[in-house]
């Protein structure tokens, strides 16, 4: 037996014995995921396949990153050129002879080299970004990317040795290619570098559709508490199969954090921490994350014992992920979007605040509020029915059935229901954006009612506060309404009622219609720019410079970025795009619950507020109440506001002041635009909690 020979039977075993391990560890993963609740991700195969093409082969997602996302595209293009070449150099050492990459097959080995020498390029860039640069999204307390970015390059360079080097040292480099190429791969299943395996098939079986849709829960369903039952999350036991294999598929890149406004104003929430922690629990080891300290902390001070319990059955709030951070969530999906693997923080984090709210009955005080308020008047504010009823005759709504704007009549038919929403009929401000709304629909002579005084909230913020069991309430009584008359569009100004409407009420349909809404759900600027877009618009105003504010339920959660723009465009502006923009846009502050309740400073409005008075432009147009409120606050807060003062707009204000006023409403623009810089809400803004401060969402509201 040569050297050789002892050295290929040694390399041949320890080869197999990596193999071992990597299937052992890759079933003990399997395993986990398996464990999880079912969730049914076989629909739209077609789209799937797509994914498949160009998100996972096609590295769409993760080149949105120019310099890393290249780096790390081409390091991953790179593996499967080297897979390839890897298993013929295993029939080449092995078995003898050119393996099969010759012949027509030629032109396979040298493209290989040039992919090693890319990957050498794609691990300096990294290494210099990880390792010198270190934004702060990178620093992360896992030396697993140093170990991994070295034995790439080693894989890299002993393949190039093997090639270019003769006789028995390019033999040795070989081996050691399959050596450390064979223990890379024992190595994947328990470390970040997972993400090999999970993140293809987490892309592939990704939620598609409604995005961000929450399910209803069975709020009737007789649980075992004794036995560990609960209505929200609180445990690993609780999670679905897909939110298993989200949080082991992390590759802790750290965009999701880089994109979140609670980090980014200073709030201890990181979504990258909120993961990882959870996948370093998964393994049973320590979560690392600073929020995590916080909720070891907590759970220590709780005197409670964790002996005899299994890991999947122990407490995660406040043992593993900080309430606190909980309720810092804006539920603005930056963080869902932003990531190259497609986890979902939001759906495990939303779950995790049903824990609190409907299990264990732990509610904020300002939230205690708002359910209190809802209760007992019928809307978050606490103001009763009759402030309703004010506004309906401010705005000139009459008996059902009268003059516009009509009042739906039981079982009559029409084309559109404008769902007026809270905001435009309780919040001043807004009713200023209800009669613009009115003003379009008029001139353009559509066929529409509004439900009057009957509306009772759509309830999206209780839901996503984890007051389940208010929302499903709201829920009932409105598709109760929604089938007492008949129509084809539900029109709304606010997209968190475009959010519920269009795809959690879908759980709320009658049985035969198997989860279709008898009617569409859409959004003011949609209705109001295929208005335009067919039949013009009479004038346009002088408007100037107007920059816009995306909304992140219309664009993040429902990709509604063009018809807002377009309307500015159209309405006489020169549109002005923030630094963060689309489906990149920075959130206002306000969702998920965080407009009622008492901001730490610095505030995620003046964060963007900021940005809009970066970009010059007098105007702000938004699309949601809630952006109004925050932003306008934000802007008064910020340093040279009173002498370039920025009126906030709603986008179909901008589009009512290009239409003349019917005679006797009142001629030219809406009134929200008359006096720039100054603040047209009045009582309600001046209480918009209805608990006597002038605060909500940390806004300080002025007369
Ligand atoms: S949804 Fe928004 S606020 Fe919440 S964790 Fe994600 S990025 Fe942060
Ligand atoms: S959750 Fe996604 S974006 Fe956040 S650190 Fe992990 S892989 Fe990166």
């Amino acid at each position: 037996m040569t050297s050789h020979d002892v050295v290929r039977v040694i390399v041949a075993v320890y080869l197999i014995g990596a193999l071992a391990v990597f299937f052992r560890r890759v079933a003990d993963r399997a395993a986990f995921i398996r464990a999880g609740k079912p969730e049914d991700r076989t629909d739209q195969l077609a789209r799937r396949i797509g994914i498949f093409f160009t998100e996972v082969l096609g590295q769409t997602k993760v080149r949105r990153r120019l310099t890393a996302g290249w780096a790390h595209a081409l390091i991953f293009w790179g593996f499967l050129v080297f897979a390839l070449s890897t298993v013929n150099l295993l029939w080449r050492l092995g078995v003898g002879g050119e393996g099969f990459l010759h012949g027509a097959l030629g032109w396979f080995p040298p493209t290989v080299d040039v992919f090693a020498g890319l990957i050498l390029l794609g691990i300096v860039v990294l290494a210099i970004r990880r390792f010198v640069i270190r934004p702060e999204y990178l620093t992360y307390h896992s030396n697993e990317s140093a170990v991994v970015l070295t034995i790439i390059g080693v894989i890299a360079l002993t393949h190039l040795g093997e090639r270019y080097l003769a006789g028995d040292v390019s033999a040795y480099f070989g081996y050691g290619h399959l050596v450390v190429a064979f223990s890379f791969l024992a190595y994947v299943p328990t470390s970040k570098h997972f993400h090999i395996l999970g993140a293809p098939v987490n892309a592939v079986l990704q939620q598609l559709g409604d995005h961000q849709k929450m399910d209803a829960m069975d709020l009737e369903a007789e649980l075992d508490f004794e036995a560990g039952e609960s209505y929200g999350w609180n445990k690993l036991r609780d999670f679905a199969w897909t939110d298993r294999l989200n949080i082991l598929t992390c590759i802790e890149c750290g965009r999701c954090q880089e994109a979140c406004p609670a980090h980014a104003t200073g709030k201890l929430l990181s979504p990258r921490d909120f993961i990882i922690d959870l996948k370093y629990h998964a393994k049973g080891v320590t979560p690392p994350g600073n929020q995590a300290a916080v909720a070891r902390a907590a759970f220590a001070g709780s005197g409670e014992s964790l002996e005899g319990v299994a890991l999947e059955d122990q407490p995660l709030v406040d043992h593993v992920v900080a309430s606190q951070t909980l309720w810092e969530c804006t539920s603005c999906m930056a963080c869902v979007n932003a990531c190259p693997v497609d986890i979902d923080h939001l759906s495990i984090l939303l779950n995790l605040r049903r824990y609190q709210v409907l299990d264990v009955g732990e509610i904020e005080p300002e939230y205690q509020r708002v359910f209190t308020n809802m209760e007992r008047s019928g809307d978050p504010w606490g103001y009763g029915e009759h402030r309703k009823a004010e506004t309906l005759a401010k705005l000139g709504a009459g008996e059902a059935g009268g003059p516009s704007p009509r009042v739906a009549l039981p079982g009559e038919e029409f084309d559109v229901l404008f769902w007026v929403g809270c905001w435009g009929l309780y919040d001043d401000r807004s009713v200023e954006t209800t009669r613009a709304t009115l003003r379009v629909l008029d001139h353009y002579g559509v066929d529409y009612r509004i439900l009057g005084d009957t509306e009772v909230c759509c309830g999206e913020n209780y839901r996503r506060m984890g007051n389940e069991l208010q929302f499903q309430m709201n829920a009932q009584t409105n598709m109760e309404l929604f089938g007492s008359v008949a129509f084809g569009t539900l029109m709304v100004t606010n997209p968190h009622c475009h959010q519920v409407f269009g795809k959690d009420y879908k759980d709320f349909v009658p049985e035969d219609a198997q989860g279709v809404l008898p009617f569409q759900v859409r959004s003011v600027e949609e209705v109001v720019w295929d208005l335009v877009r067919e039949r013009g618009l009479p004038g346009k105003a002088d408007l100037g410079q107007v920059a816009y504010h995306d909304s992140c339920f219309y664009g993040r959660y429902n990709d509604l970025f063009a018809p807002q723009r377009e309307l500015v465009k159209a309405g006489g502006a020169e549109l002005v795009e923030l630094g963060r923009n689309k489906d990149n846009g920075f959130c206002c502050g306000a969702g998920g619950g965080n407009f009622w309740r008492e901001e730490s400073e610095p505030r995620v409005s003046w964060n963007r507020a900021a940005e809009v008075m970066e970009s010059g432009a007098p105007t702000l147009a938004v699309s949601c109440p809630f952006c109004m409120a925050m932003l306008e606050d934000g802007l008064k807060a910020q340093e040279g506001f009173e002498a370039n003062p920025v009126k906030v707009r709603h986008v179909v204000e901008l589009v009512a002041d290009a239409i003349p006023a019917p005679a006797g409403v009142g001629a030219g623009p809406t009134q929200a635009a008359d006096v720039p810089g100054e603040d047209t809400g009045a009582d309600v803004a001046d209480d918009p909690r209805g608990d006597g401060a002038t605060e909500a969402g940390g806004n300080t509201w002025e007369a």
